[in-house]
């Protein structure tokens, strides 16, 4: 795939770069979706490759798994979920020493682990996301990608959840919500727009990208709009112009 190759090649001066195997794995499914392996094998579901619309936004996708594996996301996620076990290990004994019940350890396990995730796994998933979107976005800029699509992915990414109804609230999940990883991005993009012209790269358009999708927002809130009154959609006042 030649944007990985573009990625790899552009940013092959970073100290652990060569050290990865970088290659990447086409998964025959149609979930929105891409991971990495330590190794720097990176697997991108169809769906995925379906979903984004242009080159650069295929590139700020695997630059964010790029930068897992640089990282040493996954080594460092092995050991933060051995100290986790070890304080849910010693819990579960202080409770079976009171109540030593069959029953009652295996409740207790299963309750103790959901709280362990949400209060500690989650936030550090979330923490280890956005060091691999800062950086991932770094080396997407590095490669004369169009950064400013980065925004446009989440923008995407948050409609299509909206549309499907399947937002859930960031602190049960392991990612950060998509709309702050859109803040993040367009808080993050004069860097990486100054790191893209200091390798240089060729301008970016004049026309920002980021204008097409501020104006589909507003088809986005008059379908919702719609369906949360049950008013027909070309009854609602018209905000976009074609
Ligand atoms: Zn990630």
């Amino acid at each position: 795939m030649c944007v990985m190759e573009k990625l790899v090649h552009s940013n092959w001066a970073l100290s652990n770069m060569k050290t990865h195997k970088w290659k990447v794995a086409i998964v025959d499914s149609s979930d929105i979706n891409a991971y990495v392996l330590a190794s720097g094998h990176v697997y991108v579901h169809i769906g995925l490759l379906n979903f984004v619309q242009n080159d650069n936004q295929l590139a700020i996708v695997l630059a964010h798994e790029m930068a897992h594996a640089l990282l040493g996301h996954a080594a460092e996620k092995v050991s933060y979920a051995q100290i986790i076990d070890y304080f849910v290990i010693i819990l579960m004994a202080a409770i079976w020493a009171f109540m030593p019940f069959d029953g009652i350890a295996l409740i207790t396990q299963a309750f103790y682990e959901k709280v362990v995730q949400i209060l500690l796994d989650y936030p550090y998933s979330r923490k280890l996301e956005k060091e691999a979107d800062i950086v991932g976005l770094q080396l997407a800029a590095k490669a004369c990608y169009d950064v400013r699509e980065g925004y446009n992915f989440w923008k995407l990414m948050r409609f299509s959840e909206q549309l499907q109804g399947s937002e859930i609230p960031e602190w049960l999940s392991t990612h950060p919500s998509n709309v702050n990883r859109q803040e993040l991005i367009d808080h993050l993009l004069p860097k990486a727009i100054s790191v893209r012209e200091k390798s240089h790269c060729p301008p970016l358009s004049k026309e920002d990208p980021r204008n097409c999708l501020k104006r589909m927002e507003k088809m986005v809130q008059n379908v919702l709009t719609a369906r949360m009154t049950g008013q027909n959609l070309s009854k609602l006042p018209k905000h976009v112009s074609s």
